[in-house]
């Protein structure tokens, strides 16, 4: 007799699951799977979710997804910052040359001071991370805003169990050639990427989700783990013999019945950041030599802009951009009001008139980026262990709570499915 698994969430640690569990069930509450993966068409361009990109390096998830759909590869990325009226190469400290002499001079003063002022030091929190690696001007001027208006939280509330992959650490050499001259790119993590020609990031996945069985509009609201049921918005219930979630953990801790207080309370105190992304086309064919770009001014909400056809490698003689604002969680602003103020600042910033824009739309993602503040790993620990206990699997980004890029999701829900598969099922 097939085993009775039930996955919660076509996303890729859904689908990375499911194909490691032949008949395994997939209940998706939106109205397709792909989850954060998925892309969508708008006025003739194709918008993610956010600007996703394929750097893996990992062999295993490319032969996974290369050789299918055509993709644009590229050798290295175009990426730059502005702040104050002016732009210079990302990240900031790799290219102090790019900022005013008397700037330059303080900011490389202080990076030297703080290698020998902090040498040996383990940082606390991600503000002496950045303190002790960049020093103090850095930090003040640009760190600290960015992680206002991304993160929303005080820099020393943040962890550095986030930082793998995104801020190398700081490599003197590299600092001090960049505060010289200018010099290419030199952040490992961008150096080479892959973008699907047509469709969007969702192109480079979609096939991961066929031969499925997937149901769709199936939002899970309630879960027995006693009578092991999981009962949908729809009315219906389904049974299950093993579970395995890729939901949001404080969505999955909410829905449970009979919850210790303990493990209520830990789920209450997982932060995450709500995404707005301002889509919109231009009729003019290149707007900026950037692949995207940070905005580290406080007045403008637009936090990173990217361009999707410089991303797919089409030329259209139109730009696609992508303007993505983050907010706290529990934060409603006025999605119209947002829309036309971010058209405004990128109008000013990228240097076209409003009669240039052929479409605009404003979506929002409820629940983003996961925030990695101090409270986050041992409340993600408390919940897990209980979870455990009525055997009940999570997996994925949001079902880990952790941030992972679109190979490690998939990865993770291969990793719950094999782990199930090797206790034998029920
Ligand atoms: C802004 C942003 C940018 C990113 N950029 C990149 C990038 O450039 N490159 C890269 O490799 N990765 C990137 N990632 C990471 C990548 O998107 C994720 O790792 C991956 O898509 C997560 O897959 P998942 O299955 O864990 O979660 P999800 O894709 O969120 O899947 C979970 C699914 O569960 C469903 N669900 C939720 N609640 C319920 C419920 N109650 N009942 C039923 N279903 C439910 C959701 O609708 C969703 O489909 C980015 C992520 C973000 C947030």
């Amino acid at each position: 007799m097939e085993a009775n698994i039930v996955v919660l969430g076509a996303g890729l640690a859904g689908a990375g699951a499911a194909r490691q569990l032949p008949g395994a069930r997939v209940f998706e509450a939106g109205p397709g799977p792909g989850g954060y993966a998925r892309s969508h068409e708008f006025a003739g361009a194709w918008f993610d979710c956010g600007a996703h990109i394929c750097h893996s390096c990992d062999d295993a998830w490319l032969s996974l997804v290369t050789g299918r759909a055509p993709l644009h590869e590229m050798a290295e990325s175009r990426v730059l910052n502005h702040k104050d009226g002016r732009w210079f190469a990302y990240p900031v400290q790799n290219h102090l040359s790019d900022l005013p002499e008397a700037e330059r001079r303080r900011a490389l003063d202080d990076f030297l001071a703080a290698q020998e002022k902090y040498r040996g030091r383990e940082p606390r929190n991600y503000e002496e991370w950045c303190r002790f690696q960049y020093g103090d001007h850095l930090l003040e001027n640009y760190y600290r805003l960015y992680t206002a208006k991304y993160w929303h939280v005080s820099m020393d509330r943040l962890a550095t169990d986030w930082l793998g992959g995104r801020l190398l650490p700081g490599q003197i050499e590299t600092i001090l050639a960049g505060a010289k001259g200018g010099q290419p790119e030199k952040q490992a993590v961008f150096s080479r990427f892959r973008y699907p020609r047509e469709g969007g990031f969702f192109a480079l996945v979609r096939h991961l989700f066929d031969g499925l069985r997937i149901a769709c509009g199936k939002k899970a609201v309630e879960i027995d783990s006693a009578d092991k049921t999981v009962r949908f918005a729809d009315g219906t219930s389904e049974g299950y013999g093993e579970l395995v979630s890729t939901i949001p953990l404080p969505e999955l801790v909410r829905i449970l019945k009979d919850v210790p207080a303990s493990v209520a309370a830990a789920a209450g105190k997982l932060l995450h950041l709500r995404h707005y992304c301002v889509n919109f086309v231009v009729e003019r064919e290149s707007l900026t030599d950037a692949n995207w770009f940070y905005v580290y001014d406080p007045g403008i909400p637009a936090a990173r802009v990217s361009f999707p056809y410089s991303l797919s490698g089409q030329r259209t003689g139109r730009t696609a951009v992508q303007a993505e604002v983050f907010r706290p969680g529990e934060d409603r602003p006025d999605e119209d009001s947002l829309l036309e103020q971010t058209l405004a600042d990128m109008g000013k910033l990228l240097d076209f008139r409003p009669s240039e824009i052929a479409a605009a739309e404003i979506r929002c993602q409820p629940v983003s980026y996961v925030v990695s503040d101090l409270d986050r790993a041992p409340a993600v620990r408390h919940i897990l262990d209980w979870l455990s206990t009525r055997g009940i699997r999570t997996a994925g980004l949001f079902g880990n709570w952790s941030y992972i890029w679109s190979d490690r999701a998939y990865a993770s829900g291969v990793a719950a499915a094999r782990a199930l598969a090797g206790s034998g099922y029920r």
